[in-house]
């Protein structure tokens, strides 16, 4: 089939075509340098932006492609999780183009998009497949046994999410938002044995077992005190050191729960996906431990990990392919939509 994918969740308004498991253009429109100066996503500014270039983005993926909607089968666009403002523009867009055009529309889940888009680089998913899905808002440990119809979260971060903790440091050191990028960088430079930081939750928290959850905000805390002991006693900050032992902490727990997600379900393969697997830290511990595991670790190129439109036009191919029923032309967005929710009824 041929599917238009739409993605408005945050700051990138971004459309793509997928054919056949084949990307066949993809464009990515980013309000990130309005955001920059305040630190962070501003949600009335990113909605605004994608308001301005919706109608462009949409345009340019289809002529990229050298198609026009009516070429399309299907319409698929991302109805949450993420800033119903934003979910607002990009699902009204798609329900506006569908109707018009006379075609099928799926509200899809934007995280379940991360896992199907590795499909692209790699091919189809093999039927018992783990996924690492880590991002600015999201950290999850998933089990997939059929993209199209069932995901199981096998755990999640209790608190914030692993590119959240790295931004937060990020502030912490001075660095400009989004600060995750910085970290990596300094952190090729230092001594990841230089700090202790604690890795966050591996052993369960208050007698309740978590051998699947994260928590990162303890970490954070922990390099947060650390930082300012050392600015009380008057001694500068070895930056890079800072930055390698936080990167080394957080790859490190990643890592270790996602191998022992693996072997829980017998899964011989690992998806990642998500703007924070653009990590180097991230990606060299997960290579590392699939080699000593034998899971094959599936790291996408770092397009296709930040937040894109080619993610969502795949997911929608994958939907079209099982047969699964489009949307209700009324169907809702939902800015905490459950990760075992594919698609809206
Ligand atoms: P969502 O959570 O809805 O998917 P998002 O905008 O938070 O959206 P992405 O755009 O996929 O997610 O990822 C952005 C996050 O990834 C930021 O927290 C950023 O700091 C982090 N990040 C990106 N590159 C790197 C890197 N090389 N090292 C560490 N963190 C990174
Ligand atoms: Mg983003
Ligand atoms: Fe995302």
């Amino acid at each position: 089939p041929i599917v238009l994918g739409i993605e408005s969740t945050c700051d990138e308004t971004a459309a793509a075509i997928v054919q056949g498991g084949t990307l066949r253009s993809n464009v990515v429109a980013s309000s990130m340098d309005e955001h920059a100066r305040y630190g962070g996503v501003i949600p009335e500014i990113a909605s605004r932006a994608h308001a301005q270039a919706f109608v462009p983005v949409v345009s340019k993926a289809l002529a990229d492609a050298g198609l026009e909607v009516s070429d399309v089968d299907a319409i698929a666009v991302s109805a949450g999780p993420g800033l119903a403002g934003c979910l607002a523009v990009g699902v009204s867009g798609a329900k506006a183009l569908g109707w018009a055009a006379g075609k099928p529309v799926y509200g899809v889940n934007h995280v379940i998009g991360h896992v199907a888009v590795t499909q692209l680089q790699f091919g189809a998913l093999p039927a018992n497949t783990m996924a690492l899905i880590v991002s600015g808002g999201h950290t999850s440990l998933l089990h997939v046994e059929d993209i199209a119809r069932h995901v199981d979260v096998v755990g999640t971060t209790l608190d914030d999410a692993a590119g959240e903790c790295f931004d937060k440091v990020a502030r912490l050191l001075g660095f400009p938002y989004p600060g995750g990028p910085h970290i990596d960088r300094h952190a090729q430079r230092g001594d990841s044995h230089a700090i202790h930081v604690p890795q966050g939750l591996t052993q369960g928290r208050a007698g309740k077992q978590h051998p699947y959850d994260f928590s990162f905000s303890g970490v954070k805390t922990a390099v947060a005190r650390w930082i300012e002991e050392r600015k009380a006693a008057g001694e500068p900050i070895p930056v890079d050191d800072v930055c390698a032992s936080l990167a080394a902490s957080v790859a490190d727990v990643l890592a270790k729960k996602a191998m022992r997600g693996c072997a829980q379900y017998d899964a011989d393969t690992l998806i990642v996906g998500g703007g924070f697997s653009a990590n180097s830290q991230l990606r060299q511990a997960l290579l590392t431990a699939g080699e000593e595991h034998g899971v094959d670790v599936r790291l996408p190129r770092i397009a296709l990990c930040t937040d894109n439109g080619a993610m969502v036009a795949m997911l929608g191919s994958n939907l079209v392919q099982a047969g699964i029923t489009p949307s209700s032309t009324d169907f809702p967005i939902d800015s905490a939509m459950p990760l075992e929710q594919i698609v809206m009824p």
